[in-house]
């Protein structure tokens, strides 16, 4: 039963609210989730960066996750016509680990909600949050539940984990529209039956439309056998593919020749789904007795497969601070958390406007790359991009800006 008080409410029980839960259970505070679905669901984000486990160790749920025996991942490849270039992240600048999973989402994130609840965290599943009152020390929350009964829960604070449900900026008006174009993604489950020696289950491989460079495709290989398929293109291009999502996704994945040929025995395993208007930003991420964590917040584009870890270190960044509010320190949302977190998103948008602009792919398909400029690089698509010491984190457009062009100049264009 839900009780009618607790010192942290969270909305959703994704990684972001897995995460923050876990953390200040196992420090003892009273957490109650708030989840409108039941687990095990369906999410999207199933390929996860190095970064990640740095995180799931903080929260004490690096061992829940492991349980699940998941593909190993340690890197990213990337196909363009006939070029194909590799990307291993255990040869990266930063410190960390340079391998990670590729997860069937419903599994993680069932694994990471008990791994908070055994450390303490009390999950309600079916239960939505409706209605939300902002107030600096008691943040009240409005709950339906699957039987239409209403609930009031008063909580010390409040982390809004919602993702693409977003509660607390709608209800709190702090949608902000998002500077990236929209674009829409269509995706499915196969049991892959890809058998070509020289395809690398341990990494996610990015194809790119051989005419249209802002077009793109991901092959995510599980352990079972099964894959993560999709297509991201701008909505007015998937409507012209085919007559049905089904046709649109297969037609387009027919365009691009490996993938083609990879998938040339693939049997579909699931309803092929289509989402489009993901990316999201918003006004500020905290307010009275409140924070927004991972998706809820700002989503840039699946690309870099970046979206979990911005969820993870969101949670790690909240959680220690909402402890030190409780205990009654006077906290700077803005500076300790908001300004941090967004620097790393600001180096993820680097990248995703230096992707769509094609410096990116000039970058990644150059052969010629110098090895520390190679390492700088992997550490940025391995989830590092809080690291200051990095030069592609501190000045991320500038260093791509002159990477690209030498890399232009260098291949002769
Ligand atoms: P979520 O995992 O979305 O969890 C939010 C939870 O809140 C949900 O369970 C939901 O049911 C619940 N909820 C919503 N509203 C309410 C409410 N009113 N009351 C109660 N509960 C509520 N990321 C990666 O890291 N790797 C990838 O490869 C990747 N690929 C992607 C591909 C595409 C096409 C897209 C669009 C995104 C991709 N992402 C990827 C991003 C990834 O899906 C998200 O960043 C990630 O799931 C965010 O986690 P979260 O915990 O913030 O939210």
């Amino acid at each position: 039963d839900i009780v009618e008080t607790t010192d942290i409410a969270i909305i959703g029980a994704g990684p972001a609210g897995a995460a923050a839960a876990a953390w200040l259970a196992r420090d003892g505070w009273s957490v109650q989730v708030l989840e409108r679905q039941h687990f095990p669901r369906f999410s999207i984000g199933e390929s996860l960066l190095p970064q990640c486990m740095v995180y799931l160790e903080q929260c004490g749920l690096l061992e829940s996750a492991q349980a699940g025996e998941f593909q190993a991942k340690n890197g990213a490849a990337f196909c363009h016509r006939t070029r194909y270039a590799a990307i291993d992240f255990r040869d990266k600048f930063s410190p960390g680990p340079g391998t990670t999973w590729q997860v069937e989402r419903a599994d993680f994130d069932q694994r990471l909600i008990e791994g908070a609840r055994r450390a303490g965290a009390q999950v309600h599943f079916g239960v939505s949050v409706t209605g939300f009152h902002p107030h600096p020390q008691r943040p009240r929350l409005q709950l339906e539940d699957e039987q239409g009964r209403r609930h009031e829960l008063d909580a010390r604070f409040v982390l809004d984990a919602s993702g693409y449900g977003r509660v607390l900026a709608r209800l709190e008006k702090l949608d902000r529209p998002s500077s990236l174009a929209p674009r829409t993604a269509l995706f499915t489950h196969v049991e892959d039956h890809i058998e070509a020696a020289e395809h690398d289950r341990e990494k996610i491989l990015i194809g790119i439309h051989p005419q249209d460079a802002t077009t793109w495709y991901w092959l995510i290989p599980f352990r079972s056998g099964q894959a993560s398929v999709g297509v991201v293109t701008a909505p007015d291009r998937a409507d012209a593919a085919g007559d049905s999502d089904d046709q649109r996704l297969w037609n387009l994945l027919r365009q691009e020749p490996r993938f083609s040929r990879l998938l040339n025995h693939a049997q579909p395993r699931r309803e092929v789904q289509r989402i489009g208007g993901y990316s999201a930003d918003i006004e500020r991420l905290h307010g009275p007795g409140f924070a927004i964590l991972g998706n809820a917040g700002e989503f840039l584009d699946p690309v870099f497969s970046s979206g979990v870890t911005i969820a993870l270190d969101s949670a790690l960044r909240a959680a220690p601070l909402v402890k030190q509010q409780l205990e009654g320190q006077a906290i700077d949302w803005d500076t300790s958390f908001e300004r941090p977190l967004r620097q790393g998103i600001a180096t993820f948008r680097a990248f995703v406007d230096a992707w769509y602009d094609e410096r990116l792919q000039r970058i990644i398909f150059h052969d010629r790359q110098p090895e520390r400029i190679r390492q700088m690089i992997a550490s940025v698509l391995a989830g590092y991009a809080w690291d200051q010491d990095n030069p592609f984190v501190s000045a991320s457009k500038r260093r791509l800006d002159s990477l690209a062009e030498h890399c232009y100049l260098d291949q002769g264009n």
